[in-house]
């Protein structure tokens, strides 16, 4: 058997604690909270300690997917890519920055959500920029 842990970033909100992954045999079990973090001081909230068993979870979505013809359809990263940034382009080109709008999450790291915030005002040019946590 080969065990071993990982040190990473919850993903499940923007407050960043730090836990450790365990990984059994390639295989995440556990969760262990970071006791030198200076966010979370060794503490977790429900969702941190659990965090582990979505990355295996069936349900996952793993592959981007496109609808065609009406049907979700699992598609390469380099295809979705292309067609979004080829419609962003395109609704950009026919009516204007601000009729674009951007989410971003809470399940992602506070710098990921500035990077969508700066793509949207610096590579967009729109100031439509909200955020999951305001529902
Ligand atoms: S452990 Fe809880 S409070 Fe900490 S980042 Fe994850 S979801 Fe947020």
């Amino acid at each position: 058997m080969e065990y071993k842990t990982v040190l990473t970033t919850c993903t499940h909100c923007g407050c960043g604690c730090s836990f450790y992954l365990e990984v059994l045999d390639g295989d995440v079990i556990g969760t262990i909270p970071c006791k030198t973090s200076p966010v979370n001081e060794g503490k977790l909230c429900i969702k941190g300690w659990n965090v582990h068993q979505f990355i295996q979870s069936d349900k996952r979505l793993k592959r981007p997917l496109l609808r065609k013809d009406g049907v979700l359809t699992e598609v390469s990263w380099d295809e979705a890519m292309d067609f979004t940034a080829s419609r962003l382009r395109e609704i950009k080109e026919t009516s204007g920055s601000d009729s674009l709008a951007f989410f971003t999450s809470a399940k992602v790291t506070n710098e990921e959500n500035y990077l969508l915030q700066k793509f949207a005002r610096a590579a967009v040019g729109t100031n439509s920029v909200d955020h999951c946590a305001r529902l």
